[in-house]
C-alpha cells in the first residue's frame, strides 16, 4: 500500500540530479515526475518521533506490505548480464498482483536467490513464463525446480516456454524440459522416500513464439500475451495485463514493429538496454566485430531502447540487461536521454515498483541476506515420492560400526524429546 504519510501527488515526485544531492524536497503539492523515477524524499512531519517506528523509510521490506486490490508489484530479481556477479543477476522479475497471483518472467542465473530472499512461499510461485532458452533468461529454473522439495514447494511447478512456430523441435520448450529432468535424475531419484518430493511434478506448456499479440495465459482475470521478439528463432516478447494495468517485458530482442504496435501506452515497460559497442569492448573485452553484433543485430543498444520508448510511451520504462555501475549508467543514461524524454528507472537488483491506475512509484526492497525456506503450506510427507531410495550395500559397507552409539544416541534423544519411536537403520 502507498503510505498515508505524504500526500499521493508527492508520491510520484522524484528528485532532480540536484535532490539526489541532497537537497530537500519542499513542494509537495507539485507533481513532478522526472526521468529517474528512483528516490523520494520523506519530508519532516508530525508524525516523526524520536522512539517510535519510522512512518516512512521509502523502501520496500518484503512480507510487511499488504497489495491494494488494484495494485501490482513488480520486483527485479535479475537485471543484469550471463557473466555472474555479486550484485546482478541475469534477468528476471516477479510480478504479484491485489488478486493474490504471482508470476516469474524469466529465471537468469542467479536469480533464484533474489527470488528466495523475498521470502514468499514457493507454492505462490508456481507460474514461470520463459521468453528464451538463454542461459540468462534460464539457467536458473532448473535450480528453482530441483530444489522444491528442500524449499517446500507442495504444487507442481507450471512453467511456459516457447515452441513451434518453425523453430527446431530439439530446440523446444518441451525437449529442454525433459531433457533438464533427465539431466537431474540421479536428484530426483535419490532424494524419492526420504524427504518429501512432491514438488518434483512440472506442467510444461509451450506457446506459440512467432504468433503476435497471442494469449498464453488467461485465468483469474489475468491474460498474459505473447510476441515475436527478433532474437534468433524462438524468443518472445510478454505483456501481462489485469485489471485495466499493463506489463510488457522484452526478454531479449531488437526492437521490433510487433512490440511497437503492441505496447503503446503500457503502464510498465521493462525492456533490455544493452551495452554500447565501447563499452562492450572496454568491459567486456569483446572485439570490434563482436561488440557491433551484439548490440546493433540480437540486443537492443541504448539508442535502440531509447527510440523503442519514444515510439511507444509507456506510463513509465523499465531499462535492464546491463551492468549497472556508476561509471556505465551515466553512458547509457546519456545515449537514452538524447532520444527519448519520458520517465525511466535504469534496473538494479532489488528495485521495485507498485502500479495502479494512479502511477508508478518505485523504491529498492531491502531483503534478509540470511534467510531459510518460508514454511511449508501442506504437511510435509516422506512416503509421497514413492519408495525410498536404497544405497548399495557395497556403498553402505563403509560405514563405520563405531559410530552405531552415537546414531542410537541421537535416536534415543529424539524420541524422549518428541514422544516418538524411531529406530536408527542405514537399510529400510
Ligand atoms: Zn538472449
Ligand atoms: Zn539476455
Amino acid at each position: 500500500m502507498f503510505t498515508n504519510i505524504i500526500p499521493k501527488k508527492a508520491i510520484f515526485a522524484t528528485l532532480t540530479a540536484a535532490g539526489l544531492f541532497g537537497v530537500a524536497m519542499l513542494t509537495l503539492d507539485v507533481d513532478i515526475r522526472v526521468k529517474d523515477a528512483r528516490a523520494v524524499t520523506t519530508p519532516a512531519t508530525d508524525e516523526q518521533s524520536p522512539d517510535k517506528p519510522s512512518p516512512n523509510r521509502d523502501v520496500y521490506y518484503p512480507g510487511t506490505e499488504e497489495l491494494a486490490a488494484d495494485e501490482m508489484r513488480v520486483i527485479a530479481c535479475g537485471t543484469g548480464m550471463p557473466m555472474p556477479r555479486l550484485k546482478q543477476a541475469a534477468a528476471c522479475f516477479v510480478i504479484e498482483l491485489g488478486n493474490g497471483d504471482k508470476f516469474i518472467f524469466d529465471m537468469g542465473n542467479g536469480s533464484f536467490e533474489r527470488i528466495h530472499a523475498l521470502g514468499i512461499p514457493l507454492d505462490y510461485l508456481d507460474k514461470v513464463f520463459i521468453t528464451h532458452p538463454h542461459m540468462d533468461h534460464m539457467a536458473d529454473l532448473a535450480t528453482f525446480y530441483m530444489t522444491g522439495p528442500q524449499n517446500n514447494r507442495s504444487v507442481p511447478l507450471r512453467v511456459w516456454g516457447p515452441g513451434g512456430g518453425g523453430m527446431r523441435s530439439e530446440w523446444s520448450f518441451k525437449t529442454a524440459m525433459d531433457h533438464m529432468e533427465k539431466m537431474w535424475a540421479w536428484m530426483s531419484g535419490t532424494l524419492a522416500g526420504t524427504i518429501d518430493t512432491t514438488a518434483m511434478k512440472l506442467e510444461v506448456n509451450e506457446y506459440d513464439w512467432s504468433k503476435v499479440n497471442n494469449v498464453i495465459y488467461e485465468d483469474n482475470g489475468v491474460v498474459i500475451r505473447s510476441l515475436p521478439a527478433i532474437h534468433f528463432e524462438g524468443t518472445a516478447s510478454f505483456i501481462l495485463e489485469w485489471n485495466g494495468l499493463r506489463l510488457a517485458f522484452s526478454g531479449d530482442s531488437l526492437p521490433n514493429k510487433w512490440w511497437i504496435e503492441h505496447t503503446q501506452g503500457v503502464d510498465l515497460s521493462i525492456h533490455e538496454c544493452f551495452f554500447t559497442p565501447d563499452m562492450a569492448m572496454s568491459k567486456w573485452s569483446f572485439s570490434s566485430q563482436e561488440a557491433l553484433n551484439a548490440v546493433t543485430t540480437i540486443h537492443a543498444n541504448p539508442s535502440y531502447f531509447a527510440k523503442v520508448m519514444a515510439m511507444t510511451k509507456p506510463k513509465h520504462a523499465v531499462a535492464y540487461h546491463f551492468q549497472n555501475d556508476f561509471d556505465t549508467q551515466p553512458i547509457i543514461r546519456k545515449a537514452v536521454e538524447q532520444i527519448y524524454d519520458g520517465p525511466v528507472d535504469y534496473a538494479e537488483d532489488f528495485m521495485v515498483w507498485n502500479v495502479t491506475k494512479e502511477g508508478v512509484r518505485t523504491r529498492m526492497a531491502v531483503v534478509n541476506p540470511e534467510g531459510y525456506p518460508t514454511p511449508p503450506l501442506k504437511e510435509k510427507k516422506v512416503e509421497a515420492g514413492g519408495d525410498r531410495y536404497q544405497t548399495p550395500d557395497s556403498v553402505l559397507a563403509g560405514w563405520p560400526e563405531e559410530l552405531n552409539p552415537i546414531a542410537d544416541k541421537i535416536y534415543s534423544d529424539f524420541n524422549k524429546e518428541h514422544g516418538t519411536d524411531y529406530k536408527f537403520q542405514l537399510k529400510k
